[in-house]
């Protein structure tokens, strides 16, 4: 019977960031080693239940080792990557003979001493498995390509769209692959043309909304074409390979694949600058927000303080602008403060307290000193759904202090949903401002109840400028460190698997 071992580890690794990830923030997160994932599944789990149900449609057997994601923040802890690696490593041995490999993983996982920790692990299975066993990776196209990843699997599929709201259609593509390969109607090739820049590339908005469906009709309509992948590269990692790829994998077409990547980095390239998302300073924004007149709530984007980018969670820049401005039907959702919501629970709803609010590690700026805060509801366990899974908040109380509604949370997550919002007692259609600490996700929500949104830019953990971020191991000449007019775009990876 045929046999396919599957094993979920992300965490996208911000290697400038103070913090580094510990064993218990993948345990907060989601750690899960039953491959039962319950009723409302995790944002992580998701690629492997959609797997796990196509493998067995085929009446294959499925296996499942450890599945497990941390919130964004520095390099890993080495003994928790080891940890977690190795018990992948070992289930997986315990499981041999397998057919196929499938994995879910971030792409952008640095430890202390690992900065391919994704390469390291595909390598470690593939030493296992030996060179005829299927190995199929899906990502997060925040990644880091390597040369060690795709020398050691078959297949690797990058998530389309982003915010990431296609992991189950991925899976599915990367599913086709791996059926084919195993009844041997297919063999994959990969070509991969590195597009030397580094970008943010958000697929609702223009330009990257028409790149994105061209790619995906050159996938239905060209024979032979399996899977185009667009790997958009994490901008604040300091690894060699950091920067925007394509990677194209064809039906034993090496010619049609290194063509295709090639002709797509170039159109790709030639969108260098114009894919970034236009930013405002919090006073700017705030001025922009009161002067709309508009029915519907204005939504501000922390850009720079996204704990989904590896930022703390709880920066004051924005929110002490909001009372500099004395400004009144605002609520944000949520700020990172663990001490407050320990104060608060203790406190209980309906009290008043004094608080020290945010402002509590390097780049988060300085607290905020409230008086007379009214602890208006609290939530023991807060989580919100995004595209069909389950993200987890911890505890959750909402505060109110003059007008302006906040809810602090202790467990760092960006903000996914509207749910941040409506079950924490505030109506967000009821608000003329919104704030998310989040760049990308939280359009797929709140794009539905607003018709502006403005990204900003504070003195937090991430800078757009990237021009400015200190990178030591970058040697390709990489836009927008590199401003050369003309750049001949090589095919500086590829493999041949037939
Ligand atoms: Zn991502």
């Amino acid at each position: 019977m045929t046999k396919i071992f599957g094993a979920g580890f992300l965490c996208e690794v911000n290697t400038f960031s103070p913090f580094p990830v510990t064993e218990t923030n993948f345990r907060e997160c989601y750690y899960n080693e039953s491959g039962n994932h319950g009723a409302q599944p995790h944002y992580y789990a998701q690629p492997l239940i959609t797997m796990k149900q196509l493998i067995e449609a085929e009446q294959w057997q499925y296996v499942e080792s450890l599945c497990t994601g941390a919130q964004p923040g520095g390099k890993i802890e080495e003994r928790v990557y080891l940890k977690f690696r190795d018990k992948i490593l070992s289930d997986l041995k315990l499981q041999m003979p397998v057919n196929a490999v499938f994995l879910y993983l971030h792409g952008a996982m640095v430890s202390e001493k690992c900065d391919d920790c994704e390469g390291d692990i595909i390598k470690r299975v593939r030493d296992i498995v030996g060179p005829k066993v299927f190995i199929g990776v899906e990502f997060d196209p925040h990644t880091h390509l390597t040369e060690k990843m795709i020398e050691n699997a078959n297949a690797l599929v990058f998530i389309k769209e982003y915010p990431h709201t296609d992991y189950n259609e991925r899976a599915k593509d990367l599913f086709r692959i791996m059926k084919g390969y195993l009844k041997k109607t297919l063999s994959p090739v990969t070509a991969v043309v590195d597009c030397l820049m580094i970008g943010m590339y958000a697929t609702t908005l223009e330009p990257m909304k028409s790149f994105n469906t061209k790619i995906k009709h050159i996938e239905q309509a060209t024979p032979d074409v399996l899977s185009i992948s667009v790997i958009h590269g994490f901008p604040w990692g300091d690894v060699a390979d950091v920067g925007t790829k394509i990677l194209v994998i064809t039906n034993n077409n090496y010619e049609l694949a290194k063509s295709l990547a090639s002709s797509l980095a170039t159109e790709l390239r030639s969108l260098k600058g114009k894919t970034m998302p236009k930013a405002y300073t919090s006073k700017k924004a705030l001025q922009k927000a009161r002067a709309d007149t508009g029915e519907k709530p204005v939504v501000l984007a922390d850009f720079s303080d996204n704990t989904g980018l590896g930022a703390r969670g709880d920066s004051t820049f924005l929110l002490r602008e909001v009372l500099n401005q004395r400004l009144t039907s605002v609520a944000l959702s949520p700020l990172y403060d663990p001490d407050v919501i320990k104060q608060a629970t203790e406190a209980g709803v309906d009290s008043t307290i004094d608080i020290k609010l945010g402002g509590k590690s390097k780049y988060s700026g300085t607290p905020l000193n409230l008086k007379n805060v009214v602890i208006s509801k609290i939530v023991p366990k807060l989580t919100a759904t995004f595209a069909g899974s389950t993200v987890n908040y911890g505890q959750a109380v909402t505060l109110h202090y003059q007008g302006i509604d906040i809810v602090v949370n202790n467990n760092r997550c960006q903000t996914f949903s509207t749910e941040c919002f409506s079950k924490m007692g505030i109506d967000p259609h009821k608000r003329k401002i919104l704030i998310v600490k989040s760049s990308e996700h939280f359009r797929h929500s709140f794009e539905k109840i607003s018709n502006t949104i403005l990204i900003v830019t504070t003195p937090g953990t991430i800078s757009l400028d990237f021009s400015q971020i200190p990178y030591t191991k970058l040697t390709r000449r990489v836009y927008p460190i590199y401003q050369e007019k003309n750049t001949e775009l090589e095919h500086s990876q590829h493999r041949m698997q037939v």
